[in-house]
């Protein structure tokens, strides 16, 4: 496996990360999960501009220019012979003697690797089971930051109670998944969180609400309150990997009849065609 490195491709035994990488230690750093469909990434720049945005957020300037960087993970992808699956891509603000405030000397590290998946088929037909949890998580959730232990603790509490993703509440709202934006459908119109400082602003989310307006879905931005979930007709969830998935029960409610309703079908329908177009035009 070639893992891209600083600006070349190296084998993965040979990767040396050093016990002083601050991204090792503090999480001090931005990442970015990129889809690859049939050896074409999907919505490449979109992800490179959030990542440079994420980057400023935290001060951090990326070692490369935007377009060198997508011309390494082209490399990436063509190296490792990648058709189906995802780059993984992340920026450490670099090795320095450890002390949290930053260091003066560092420079930043970008690695980035492919990892080969299959879409969720299943998934996305069947729908999936989600629990609801606190949202513990710190106020700047549009970084993409690479602290992700609020993001962990729910999950595995998904985990542990046999659902696919931890839907998160925050003063009594729904804000997003554990590592995925949530979407309900009640009277023909989508419901959202807005973009705001308490969600991530999901690249799969923004493609949706834009399908939305082409199928002329009436869209809300507000947040739905916990106790609203039992009375919406439909949910689907939202990210690079799951695309648009639709949970069909949250916790032991089921939402609307308890299959994946006929809104997010539409969506996702659209969606594919979108992904589609990418490896036959
Ligand atoms: N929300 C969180 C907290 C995430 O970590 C992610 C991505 O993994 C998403 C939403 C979905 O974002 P995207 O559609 O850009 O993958």
């Amino acid at each position: 496996q070639m893992i891209l490195y600083d600006d070349h491709l190296i084998d993965r035994s040979e990767v040396k990360i050093d016990i002083e990488d601050r991204a090792y230690q503090f999480g001090d750093g931005v990442y970015e999960v990129i889809r690859v469909y049939q050896a074409h990434p999907f919505c490449m720049d979109e992800h490179l501009a959030r990542l440079e945005r994420s980057a400023r957020e935290i001060y951090l300037q990326l070692p490369y220019e935007i377009e060198k960087i997508k011309s390494l993970l082209s490399q990436l992808i063509e190296k490792n012979n990648l058709q189906d699956g995802n780059i993984y891509i992340q920026i450490s603000r670099g090795t320095a003697p450890r002390q949290h405030g930053f260091p003066k000397e560092s420079r930043p590290l970008i690695i980035a690797y492919a990892q080969p998946n299959q879409r969720p088929l299943q998934d996305l037909k069947q729908g999936v089971r989600a629990i609801t949890t606190q949202d513990i998580r710190w106020l700047r959730c549009d970084i993409k930051s690479l602290n992700l232990l609020g993001a962990v603790l729910a999950k595995q509490a998904a985990v542990e109670n046999n659902a696919k993703e931890a839907i998160l509440i925050r003063d009594g709202k729904v804000t997003e998944g554990s590592s995925t934006n949530i979407f309900f459908i009640k009277n023909g119109q989508l419901w959202t969180h807005p973009a705001n400082h308490l969600i991530l602003h999901g690249i799969t989310r923004q493609v949706t609400l834009s399908l939305a307006e082409k199928l002329e879905i009436p869209v809300k931005q507000e947040a739905i309150l916990e106790s609203q979930i039992p009375e919406m007709d439909e949910c689907f969830l939202t990210s690079t990997t799951m695309e648009i998935c639709p949970i069909v029960q949250v916790n032991d409610q089921p939402i609307g009849n308890g299959h994946p309703g006929p809104i997010t079908r539409k969506l996702q329908l659209e969606f594919e065609k979108q992904i589609t177009q990418l490896h036959t035009v």
